[in-house]
């Protein structure tokens, strides 16, 4: 049995052609990805390091941390946004190794391990993400830094994350977000901590919809990452 959710994983294929339009249903993650790149480089060595992007999509991240110097692979179980993200990144002249695969693929076949690894904005999209999180710490060298991003529980974030980004404002397609699958970080912490990755931070990204900006904040109430090390 696979850790994959067909119909979740078919979601991001019938939209895949417009992953790199900014005005498309991905200008959310247009938005966030130069706060959570800066937020990331501003705790992990990216010049040089050897990076893995768990659930890459079209590539936004997977193209921000190889213009920061990293040595990228980037995995997804969509062959369509894969496809986007070698197209793209032939037209950016970046190098990455783009690769149809899940993290716990990669352990399986006894890939050499990273001193980054990102997942970001996919644990809520796939039936068990504590295996996910087990790949990925099985995947990391010592010390390797890893950082997830997801959305957290409570009626806050179904208010806004479900009602507000679907259904009032129309960020997001309706039916992008499933309010169960959403993680409180205490959750992703004691995953985390049965595989030997302990917290190093976390921080929130809050979006304004008078601005119609996000930003980095301490409040994770929402849209939050969380970063880990191992042990
Ligand atoms: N991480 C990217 C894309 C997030 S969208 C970003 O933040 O910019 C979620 C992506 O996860 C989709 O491309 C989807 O195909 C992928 N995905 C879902 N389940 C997966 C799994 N089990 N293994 C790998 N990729 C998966």
């Amino acid at each position: 049995m696979k850790n994959i959710d067909p119909s979740e994983i078919a979601k991001f294929e019938a939209l895949a052609s417009r992953w790199w339009d900014p005005s498309s249903e991905f200008a959310p993650l247009h938005q966030i990805n130069p706060l959570r790149l800066d937020y990331i480089a501003g705790r992990a060595v990216l010049d040089g390091c050897r990076a893995l992007d768990v659930g890459c999509g079209g590539g936004l991240l997977t193209e921000g941390l190889w213009s920061r110097g990293a040595r990228v692979v980037g995995i997804d179980a969509g062959a369509a946004p894969i496809g986007v993200a070698r197209l793209h990144a032939r037209q950016s002249e970046a190098e990455i190794d783009y690769r149809i695969t899940t993290a716990e693929d990669l352990v399986q076949q006894k890939e050499a391990s990273f001193d980054l690894i990102c997942c970001l904005e996919m644990l809520e999209h796939v039936p068990d993400p504590s295996l996910i999180i087990d790949a990925c710490s099985k995947l990391v060298k010592q010390n390797g830094r890893v950082f997830f991003s997801t959305i957290n529980r409570n009626p806050k974030s179904y208010f806004f994350a479900i009602v507000g980004a679907e259904y009032v404002l129309n960020l997001l397609p309706k039916g992008t977000h499933n309010y169960e699958k959403f993680i409180r970080p205490s959750e992703i912490d004691r995953w985390a901590r049965a595989c030997n990755l302990s917290v190093s931070s976390m921080i929130g990204m809050t979006y304004n919809p008078i601005t119609k900006k996000y930003k980095l904040s301490d409040d994770v109430s929402v849209n939050f990452i969380s970063h880990y090390y191992k042990n």
